[in-house]
């Protein structure tokens, strides 16, 4: 029996979708240790250099040995893309599409097997990871529909007479080469699959490149893209060390474009680099958040809360789109403060592999040493601390487990505005809370950002225009307990951030997204 993933599963699961997680989870355990190799030119290459990564579940879960590509493995792949590339451009558009859909089939009949390795690689909870796998198997058919839509962009365009010689022309979209993804570790699966099945349907070549911490998901995705039978060298996959291979991809002067998910920092940097070289070239940066959520005393407050426990909880925060801050009204802010205490003394922290866990590890010793810092740096401000903070004694019998995971304590924290943790992502569970008094202070505060990726509003339905035509975020979302900021969904929810969330400002499987790893080509013919 298979299931479709949809809202309705995903958060009322039945009882055979969790048999056949917990089947996958046996099987993907048992063959544990297995090496993984980089996929250049249609077949697997070893590395000079490997690493033994382990779960943050359990720093005593070895998941295997992991290949650590070096700048010699960087010029494989990509010599291998760019000889590639002529045969993928000229392939017919049906065809690329047929294969990405077959891509998104294989990745679909994969879907438990696939999601029971990243609960174990990434700490996320069984939801979450099959959300993630359904998720991508939808941009493959997303992108691959939408090309075919859009019968590849071409456009036929008016004869123009000048001069007495009647002109012929068109528009036509035409691709740029060598196209280099550069994947997130919090959604290693979805966000190396997306960019990748727009770049191959628009007729690049890819080089992907997984996070360090995810060398796993980005080397199940490249089997599935193997199964598909895409031709050699059409998609190649690198797993390594950004400070290893970063530098050699993006001066690479064969990369024609990026797509890169990722920090703030490090997204800008990177425009700066595809800025420079022979010629400025593509630089797709989808960054950081740090989203807020407005409360006004209209508010349905169970509404509220199931969607702000959701968005700042849920994969421990660890989403460009999770919530981090939270403007209640003072009328309304005891109210809803009570139901989030009780909606997260509620949540259960703890191994990910066992059903009854929400809330697993975050995903490594320096996001777990972050914590500790920012908790620290909010109790030396004084911030009231609502909640948080005390749960994971790990002296008490039953937790010792847990000790040896990175597992921290969800925090709500009502925090003087000046402190710069208003401004920070942190990337981690913890959401502060401030009291405003007229609604206007609540939306410029919503706004005192760099960045604009999502953004959550509770309130009358009267009041839901007024947010949207003054919020500063390329993401919205009104009256939504589904998740306050989080949850968007290729075909429904066009998911790009604002100002320093983004670089392009066209969003993730909107009408606009496949244009951008296109260059337009006037043509003209007398
Ligand atoms: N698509 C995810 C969501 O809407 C977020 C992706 C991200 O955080 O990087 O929650």
């Amino acid at each position: 029996m298979s299931f479709r993933l949809t809202y309705a599963t995903m958060y009322n699961p039945p009882d055979a979708m969790h048999e056949r997680f917990e089947a996958a989870l046996a099987h993907v355990e048992a063959g544990l240790g297995a090496h993984h190799r980089l996929f250049i030119d249609g077949a697997d290459r070893d590395s000079a250099r490997h690493v033994a990564r382990y779960s943050p579940i359990d720093h005593e879960l070895r998941l295997g040995e992991f290949a650590l590509a070096d700048t010699a493995d960087v010029e494989a792949a990509m010599s291998a893309a760019r000889a590639a590339y002529p045969g993928w451009h000229a392939t017919p558009v049906a065809e690329r599409a047929r294969l990405l859909h077959r891509v998104g089939e294989i990745i679909e009949e994969r879907v438990y097997e696939i999601a029971a390795a990243m609960v174990l690689e990434v700490g996320k909870n069984r939801m979450e990871a099959l959300g993630e796998v359904q998720e991508t198997v939808d941009f493959f058919h997303h992108y691959a529909d939408d090309f075919e839509r859009h019968a590849g962009y071409t456009h036929v365009l008016p004869d123009d007479p000048i001069a007495g010689f009647a002109s012929h022309n068109a528009s036509v979209m035409r691709p740029h080469g060598v196209w280099v993804v550069i994947a997130p570790f919090n959604f290693p699966l979805a966000l190396a699959g997306g960019p990748v099945a727009a770049a191959l349907v628009t007729g690049n070549t890819v080089v992907l490149k997984g996070a360090s911490d995810t060398p796993w998901a980005g080397r199940m995705l490249a089997d599935c893209v193997r199964d598909a039978g895409l031709p050699p060298g059409v998609f190649n996959y690198l797993s390594g060390a950004g400070r290893d291979i970063g530098e050699a991809l993006v001066q690479h002067p064969l990369t024609a474009g990026i797509t890169f998910t990722g920090s703030v920092p490090v997204g800008r940097q990177l425009m700066q680099q595809m800025a420079g070289g022979a010629y400025p070239r593509p630089c797709i940066a989808e960054m950081g958040g740090k989203n807020p959520c407005i409360v006004t005393e209209h508010a349905d407050l169970d509404r509220a809360a199931a969607g702000i426990v959701r968005s700042a909880y849920g994969m421990g925060g660890q989403k460009c789109s999770a919530l981090s801050r939270l403007y209640v009204h003072e009328r309304v802010a005891d109210a809803l403060i009570g139901r989030l205490q009780a909606q997260i003394a509620a949540i259960r922290i703890g191994d990910p592999r066992r059903r009854e866990n929400w809330l697993g590890p975050v995903v490594n010793a320096t996001a777990y040493d972050n914590y500790q810092r920012h908790a620290e740096a909010l109790r030396v401000a004084g911030a009231s601390m609502l909640c948080g903070g005390a749960r994971l004694g790990l002296g008490s019998a039953g937790r010792t487990a847990l000790a040896r995971g990175y597992y921290v304590d969800p925090l709500l924290a009502e925090l003087s505005l000046e402190h710069p943790l208003w401004q920070h992502e942190m990337f981690l569970p913890i959401l502060t809370v401030h009291r405003y008094r007229e609604r206007d202070e609540a939306m410029r505060l919503a706004n005192d950002s760099v960045m604009g990726l999502t953004a959550g509003f509770f309130g009358g339905a009267d009041e839901v225009s007024w947010f949207h035509d003054h919020i500063e975020a390329g993401v919205t979302y009104a009256n939504r307990p589904q998740g306050a900021t989080t949850g968007a969904w290729p075909g429904y929810q066009p998911f790009g951030g604002w100002k320093g969330s983004g670089s392009t400002g066209k969003a993730i499987a909107s009408f606009y997204y496949l244009a951008q790893y296109l260059r337009e080509q006037s043509r003209t013919v007398v």
